[in-house]
């Protein structure tokens, strides 16, 4: 690259040689014209009929539209930085990145870094596989001390962390109670013995974490479930693979993780009454974040003319109460991804008043479907920033405690 310029890039070069053809075209138009201007004799006519089409006018620009149209598609790759976009399916969900570099080369470079991030994530933290740490971890007998990568153990301390700040509410341990309800296979009822057994076998109590040596113990017998913070994870890992790039946003199965917004950005969130359909548009300022979204709205099961969601209260070991979804900010992907399921947990009420002794760096809005209306409950550093897409979708804002 010389002073900036992808001589590498051949886009680059189509550019410049569609751009400098456009041009000549133009300057060529603009000669012949003054030179049949001053060649043709107009006596009589008025000087504004007199005067030939100007280069831009509709009837020089029509002939060349093709052309104008090439550079307007072909310009934004040429310029100083462009953007690539790819899309693979990994941890079970679909993952989009899109990446801002220098020139399309070292954007796909980065992009590939960050695929190959979220899938080394996958591998260290899936329990739907039996070869990763987790698995084997979970595998492990109790009494036993097992080391950790280091990507595994801060996840780890990251969601122990998450579940003493929420009391609970988020419990990565409470993989016995996703079993008794079933939430892998299709969702079934516990009978009250198996629910009783599941509780007790649950607790981040169970699991000493050594920071300093970088290892946990199993206390007792115990099973963790990533399914609320093995997204947040890799999306952390994937934006911390690669610090080159200018502008990357990330969507991990409708988790967003960013750095480098050159501008705020508008989000749209989904409707917890049909979740296909945004509800509001959010906008957010943060240069870098995390955005994640907890409800049940996709993932209910029917048991006897039940249904059930797969948002689980530790408290009471059953699935929590669907009163719609939350949306959480925060800065890393793991804080936004273990908040959004205990603030699910909390619902509106306590959640609220949670938030409201958070402080700053996580912001949250509750979307609570009432009486078939819709209430945005959003914390202050959010509220600005939303706009309703329908007239009857209310903004309330929460109270904060500062
Ligand atoms: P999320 O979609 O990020 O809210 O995560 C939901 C998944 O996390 C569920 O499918 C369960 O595997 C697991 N889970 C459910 N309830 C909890 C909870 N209270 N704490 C931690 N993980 C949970
Ligand atoms: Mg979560």
């Amino acid at each position: 690259m010389i002073a900036g310029l992808p001589i590498a890039d051949p886009q680059f070069w189509i550019v410049t040689a569609t751009v400098a053809i456009a041009v000549a075209l133009a300057v060529r138009r603009v000669v012949r014209s003054l030179r049949r201007e001053s060649a043709r004799p107009c006596a009589s006519c008025s000087r504004a009929r007199a005067v030939p089409s100007t280069p831009w006018s509709p009837r020089w620009a029509r002939p060349r539209l093709p052309v104008v149209a090439l550079v307007a598609v072909l310009a934004p790759v040429g310029a100083a930085a462009t953007t690539v976009e790819r899309q693979v399916e990994v941890m079970g969900t679909t993952l989009r990145v899109e990446v801002e570099g220098a020139d399309r080369t070292a954007a796909l470079a980065v992009a590939e870094s960050l695929l190959r991030e979220v899938e080394a994530t996958e591998r260290r933290l899936s329990t739907w596989r039996d070869d990763s740490e987790l698995a084997a971890l979970n595998a492990a007998p109790a009494g036993t001390w097992r080391a950790l990568s280091a990507e595994t153990f801060a996840a780890l301390a990251g969601a122990w962390s998450c579940a003493e700040r929420t009391g609970g509410a988020f419990d990565p341990t409470l993989a016995p109670l996703v079993a008794a309800w079933g939430l892998r296979t299709g969702g079934r009822l516990p009978s009250a013995t198996e629910l009783a057994a599941a509780r007790a076998a649950t607790g981040p109590e169970r699991l000493a974490l050594d920071a300093g040596r970088r290892r946990v113990g199993k206390r007792s017998q115990v099973t963790i479930d990533e399914g609320a913070f093995g997204k947040g994870a890799a999306l952390d890992a994937a934006l911390a693979a690669d610090s080159s790039a200018g502008f990357v946003r990330i969507d991990l199965g409708g988790q967003l993780a960013w750095r480098g917004a050159p501008a705020p950005q508008t989000v749209a969130l989904a409707d917890p009454r049909d979740r296909g359909r945004p509800a509001l548009d959010l906008t957010l300022a943060a240069e870098r974040g995390s955005l994640a979204t907890s409800g049940d709205g996709e993932r209910r099961f029917a048991v006897g003319g039940e249904t059930f969601g797969h948002l689980l209260d530790p408290r009471t070991g059953r699935p929590a109460r669907d009163f719609g979804s939350v949306v959480v900010a925060a800065a890393s992907g793991l804080e936004a991804d273990c908040l959004s399921t205990a603030l699910f947990v909390l619902g509106p009420e306590l959640g609220a008043r949670w938030l409201a002794g958070a402080g700053r760096g996580v912001e949250a809005v509750y979307l609570v479907v009432e009486s078939g209306r819709l209430r945005a409950l959003a914390t202050a550093g959010l509220a600005g920033g939303l706009r309703p897409r329908a007239e009857d979708i209310e903004i309330e804002i929460l109270e904060s405690s500062s």
